[in-house]
């Protein structure tokens, strides 16, 4: 078994899909690799843009909010995740994916040698809408230019768009996400790649395996460009 395979079984196992196995074939152990639409906002440094989102009240959905979620993990990063919107776990502990979708982004993320630390993963919306609903159109352009200067300031190798919501608001379509995944589309002059969200994978587990095929050809991107 070659060693993309090893890792694609780690993978749909790490995510909870049985993996077939042939008789008589035994399963080694497998080690995943290590492996502006805001104004006044374009020159300001992470953590003053922090503040500042924290602080704002530029759509109505500050009103509900228990906190503002920024994002987690390296500003640094080489891979971006970018979500849709806080829910409600979310909105109590200030960080985006956590619980169930979050336990399962996070197996994902290890599965392709990265964890919550080394990616950046953020949302297109800070604030949580009410009941889980999408967002608005308009209140996506108001948060806008927080993102685009998040991206800018992180200056990531690639960007996952996690989702309907926010491969939409990303690529300006109204595609649906089957159409949109396994091809290289670009935020600015980043590459950006759409796949499944995990709340999504949760509810229709059949998906997930083309969620590995997702992040295999990301990480194909990734690894044509540093080379
Ligand atoms: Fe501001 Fe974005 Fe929150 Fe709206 S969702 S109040 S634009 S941070």
């Amino acid at each position: 078994m070659n060693l993309n395979e090893q890792q694609r079984r780690a993978y749909l196992e790490a995510i909870g899909i049985d993996v077939w196995v042939p008789r008589g074939e035994v399963e080694p152990d497998v080690e995943v690799l290590a492996d502006a639409l805001v104004p006044g906002v374009d020159d300001l440094d992470w953590n003053t843009l922090r503040d500042t989102v924290s602080a704002c009240t530029r759509c109505g959905l500050h009103r509900g909010r228990t906190q503002t979620v920024f994002g987690v993990g390296n500003p640094d990063a080489d891979w971006m995740f970018i979500g849709e919107a806080p829910g409600a776990e979310e909105d109590r502990r200030g960080e985006p994916f956590v619980g169930r979708s979050g336990q399962l982004l996070d197996q994902m993320l290890a599965a392709i040698g990265q964890s919550r630390e080394s990616v950046f993963i953020a949302n297109i919306i800070k604030c949580r809408p009410p009941n889980n609903r999408n967002p608005k159109p308009e209140e996506a352009s108001a948060c806008r230019g927080y993102l685009e200067r998040q991206i800018e300031i992180v200056d990531p190798s690639i960007i996952i768009a996690v989702g309907k919501i926010a491969a939409q608001n990303l690529l300006g379509t109204d595609s649906p996400v089957g159409r949109l995944r396994g091809k290289r589309h670009s935020f600015g002059n980043v590459p950006l790649v759409v796949t499944y969200h995990p709340a999504y994978l949760l509810r229709s587990p059949s998906q997930k395996r083309k969620s590995w095929d997702d992040l295999c050809f990301a990480r194909g991107i990734v690894r044509e460009m540093s080379a």
